[in-house]
């Protein structure tokens, strides 16, 4: 049996493009062939299968595949044996009930023996027994918004990001049921090599992942203002101080939260900074 490790990510849909990326940010370069199943990858010793989102748990279950790139709303829609190694921080939405626009919404209470159109029955289902409200949950796999407009439902409890789409279908959304983002997932038993490979790749993701939320930033400073403003930026260990060619004045790096950044801007300037320059970090290893 090959010691590569298997992840699988979407084939084509909302996560695929945030996946491919991720593992070429972290240095991972894959052999094409754009309508295989499987791709393995040039430089790492990992194997990429592309899969339906929905069937990824089941895959990661079973070892065919070791590891999966997915939406936390899946992964406990599916209630498979896995284990949650990593949020990703991308594909961020919420699972919601909605009803229609012109309705008041009191509380939960108010789905009480009301049929509700989703496809997170189990989800849904939880949902509703913690609330102590019984429901009649349809389970339906497309086109879920349309539900109230046709009939079928009086409310329904789908993927929100915007709203636009429950908006455009005369719904709003009343209750938020789970928040989900892209997480990696991986098969609760791992060999020692797929183990340490895994470690690996974790290692650059952190690192791809804490780049994306921070920023170098660079100013030129009076030298009496420089302890003050050390205090602000803290750095990775702390900041780094050089004198300018001009007698009085020094140049200080360091790294900020993009976060905190208009925050600190601020009060940089008020200690006299001058000349700030903020660029984009690539990687960030601690
Ligand atoms: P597949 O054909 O692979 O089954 P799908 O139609 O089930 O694809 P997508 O619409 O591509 O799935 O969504 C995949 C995941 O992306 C969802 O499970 C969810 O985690 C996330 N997602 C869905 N809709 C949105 C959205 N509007 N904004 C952000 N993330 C979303
Ligand atoms: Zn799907």
């Amino acid at each position: 049996m090959s010691d590569k490790l298997k992840i699988a990510i979407q084939k084509s849909g909302r996560l695929s493009d945030d996946s491919k990326a991720l593992l070429r940010e972290c240095g991972i370069r894959l052999q094409n062939g754009k309508n295989r199943l499987l791709a393995p990858a040039t430089n790492f010793p990992l194997e990429v299968l592309y899969l339906r989102d929905d069937d990824i748990p089941q895959y990661v279950e079973d070892g065919i595949a070791d590891l999966g790139i997915l939406g936390e709303n899946v992964v406990l829609e599916k209630q498979k044996k896995v284990t949650v190694r990593q949020k990703l921080g991308f594909a961020r939405c919420r699972l919601s009930l909605a009803i229609p626009k012109s309705e008041n919404y009191t509380g939960p209470q108010q789905f009480q023996a009301k049929k509700i159109a989703t496809s997170y029955p189990t989800i849904l289902g939880d949902f509703l027994t913690a609330q102590g409200v019984e429901a009649e949950i349809h389970n339906i796999s497309g086109s879920v918004e349309i539900a109230p407009s046709i009939g079928l439902a009086d409310a329904v409890c789908d993927i929100v990001s915007s709203g636009s789409t429950l908006f455009s279908n005369g719904l709003k959304e009343v209750e938020v049921v789970m928040k989900s983002e892209a997480v990696l997932i991986t098969n609760t038993s791992l060999n020692t090599e797929k183990q340490a490979t895994l470690d690996q790749l974790l290692f650059r993701i952190d690192a791809v992942n804490r780049s994306k939320y921070s920023k170098y930033i660079i100013l030129n400073a009076p030298r009496e203002a420089v302890s003050a403003i050390s205090a602000i930026l803290p750095g990775m260990r702390s900041p780094t101080v050089v004198p300018l060619a001009e007698e009085g004045w020094c140049a200080v790096h360091s790294v900020v939260q993009e976060e905190r950044f208009w925050e600190i801007i601020d009060q940089l300037r008020q200690q006299g900074a001058e000349g700030i320059l903020v660029v984009p970090i690539e990687k960030m290893i601690l």
